[in-house]
């Protein structure tokens, strides 16, 4: 059932039912935007909106609609229509899918995952941000407050408010779509090589003096010595086959596990690594190299320089789509219809 709506001032009265309390209250000076799903809207609740509570409603309040944050299946998941709904799922996780990372608006870096996971009736996509909670491939989980999200395909992002328990579960069938990663080899003839700098609390540090022994982060406003900040890489490479040639995302600890990288490196020195490596057998998942490794030695006194890193990483360098999740996972409160940018802390 609707509620009353005010074109004038375009005010909402509303039962409030976030997570602790129920009570009416009054959204003054909204804005109403055209919603994804074709003919709704969302309410935005800007900084220039004000909530008051309310004695009562001026409407019968349907006690059946609830804000409970249901169990749900895969299949539920995506049969389900209502964006940003946040659901618990128990589920298998499948295989790690890509790794990279994104900026928030203030500063701080935020790690990205994605994971397909499974249950018995189906398959998803999952984006963890953040630490990626001991998501371990093969294990069960069980998964609150994840949160539903249509960008050209439904999946399932991870909220601020996630929980991950692992379960035992004896039940392992499930309808495995696994996608499968090409395995090349290649030569690497370009590279472009981007450099982020992360102080010990996670935020971007903008101006990086190299030179300098300490290192101002603007958000702690703290100077740290420079030995403790991040550095952090990811690059686009441009591979060439015999047959073919494509230039693809790369991430940090894929880089590493070939080039070594040491605190004063920078984009020239780490791409002129790259580019010096031979001809090298890479892996390759959603545009991503996930693995790159040396051929095998034709020697046996020939030894890699630096052991491989045993997971597959890749890289999802920032898109419009990532800022929406990243509201997302920002949100407050069981449901997230919130504005997109200029986030009211309210
Ligand atoms: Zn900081």
């Amino acid at each position: 059932m609707p509620p009353a709506i005010s074109t004038k001032n375009c005010s909402l009265n509303i039962l409030c039912i976030f997570s602790c309390f129920r009570c009416p209250v009054q959204l003054n000076n909204v804005a109403l935007q055209p919603a994804r799903k074709e003919g709704e809207k969302d309410v935005m609740f800007t900084h220039q909106s004000k909530w008051s509570c309310l004695t009562s409603l001026d409407y019968p309040y349907n006690p059946t609609i609830t804000a409970t944050i249901q169990d749900q299946t895969v299949t539920q998941v995506l049969q389900m229509d209502m964006e940003y709904q946040r659901v618990n799922i128990t589920a298998k996780c499948i295989q790690l899918e890509s790794e990279g990372h994104n900026i928030l608006q203030d500063g701080t870096f935020l790690e990205k995952t994605t994971y397909t996971i499974a249950d018995t009736t189906g398959v998803v996509e999952l984006t963890v941000w953040g630490p990626q909670h001991n998501m371990n491939i093969d294990s069960w989980f069980y998964m609150t407050n994840l949160s539903r999200v249509f960008q050209g395909k439904k999946f399932l992002s991870t909220t601020k408010d996630i929980t991950f328990s692992t379960i035992a579960c004896t039940d392992t069938t499930h309808p495995i779509e696994v996608t499968t990663s090409e395995h090349i080899t290649a030569n690497i003839i370009g590279a472009k090589v981007n450099i982020t700098y992360i102080c010990p609390l996670k935020h971007q540090i903008k101006d990086m003096a190299l030179s300098c022994s300490r290192v101002l982060c603007n958000n702690c406003d703290i100077f740290y010595k420079s030995d403790v900040i991040i550095l952090h890489t990811h690059a686009k490479l441009t591979i060439q086959t015999t047959d073919n040639i494509k230039t693809l995302n790369i991430e940090n600890k894929v880089i590493r596990s070939v080039v070594q990288i040491s605190k004063t490196a920078t984009t020239d020195t780490i791409m002129d690594s790259l580019l010096d490596l031979p001809r090298m057998q890479i892996t390759i998942h959603n545009n991503s190299i996930t693995h790159l490794a040396y051929p095998e030695p034709s020697h046996p006194e020939t030894t890699p320089l630096i052991t491989f890193s045993p997971l597959a990483q890749s890289t999802s360098l920032s898109t419009s789509g990532d800022s929406e999740e990243l509201d997302l996972f920002m949100a407050d409160g069981p449901t997230d219809i919130q504005p997109k940018s200029d986030t009211p802390s309210a």
